[in-house]
């Protein structure tokens, strides 16, 4: 077997940036940085505008302050390719796409997580994935690491050296990797089109960019599923124009017990209850 490689993923988000600089100023080894650039189109990117037009300024920052150069990784077709195909097989076959539902969204399978399978597993030894998961997240950190198998182990430093979510802010501010969407409203992580977006974040995309709401208004119309299970999107734009503003809804958060994260991780490995 050959010798296992370190790959850093990076979302631009500050977890993931600031786990990369921790591991530069600690000396921590690896041996590439890696970005899944999720395209709506061929010209348009799945970031919300402003953090497409900052991630060039974020590569040259990494590249001057550290010589790091990201590799970019990108699924064969865009999500508006997806959208229009028609499906081969099954009941539905015929049918296009359209928008995918919230539980098992067909975009993350086929334009995210196939590439980085695909990527890893041309890759002919065992790889250490890192990605950026704060102290303050322990159950994403637990679903990540009970994926740990023979060929991809998976950590997150900012986890194991307990750093928190504003910590994280604290370690990329003084390179400026603070990316705008923690700066203008805070519209969510995740692609400008994204389904799962609450009406808040819709409500920012309405506000921040009016052309790309339409555009899925507009999509909406072509598409076998509707893009909000419960109202056209139509609808929920009229409602914005008529002044509805939707409140943001903080998740409350389900109480973890550090001593025993082993306990958590082994459960979920097991595809068992989480023990109370
Ligand atoms: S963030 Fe949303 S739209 Fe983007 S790949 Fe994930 S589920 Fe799909």
């Amino acid at each position: 077997m050959n010798k296992r490689k370190h790959i850093v993923f990076i979302s631009w988000g500050k977890d993931s940036l600031a786990q990369l600089i921790l591991m530069i100023l600690q000396g921590i080894h690896f041996d590439e940085v890696v970005y899944v650039d999720i395209r709506f189109n061929k010209k348009r990117s799945g970031e919300h505008r402003k953090m497409e037009a900052w991630i060039p300024i974020a590569k040259r920052i990494l590249w001057e302050k550290f010589g790091i150069k990201v590799k970019v990784l990108k699924a064969k077709y865009t999500f508006q390719e997806y959208f229009y195909k028609q499906k081969e097989k099954g009941e539905k076959a015929g049918e296009i796409y359209g928008f995918p539902y919230t539980i098992g969204a067909w975009c993350n399978s086929r334009l995210k997580v196939q590439v980085i399978n695909e990527y890893i597993n041309s890759l002919d030894c065992p790889v250490t994935e890192y990605v950026g998961i704060a102290y303050d997240e322990p159950w994403r950190y637990v679903d990540l690491v009970a994926k740990n198998n023979e060929k991809i182990e998976y950590r997150s430093i900012l986890f194991e050296q307990k750093i928190t979510e504003e910590q994280a802010f604290e370690i990329c501010r003084p390179y400026d990797l603070i990316s705008p969407k923690y700066k203008c409203g805070g519209f969510r992580g995740g692609c400008w089109f994204c389904v799962k977006q609450c009406y808040a974040d819709l409500y920012e995309l309405w506000r921040e960019y009016p052309e790309d709401f339409q555009e899925l208004v507009d999509m909406e119309q072509e598409s076998p599923n509707r893009f909000n299970r419960n109202i056209p999107l139509s609808e929920i734009k009229k409602r914005f124009e008529q002044g509805y503003v939707p409140k943001r809804i903080t998740k409350r958060k389900k109480i973890f017990d550090y001593d025993r994260l082993d306990e958590y991780i082994a459960a979920r490995k097991n595809k068992k209850e989480i023990p109370e």
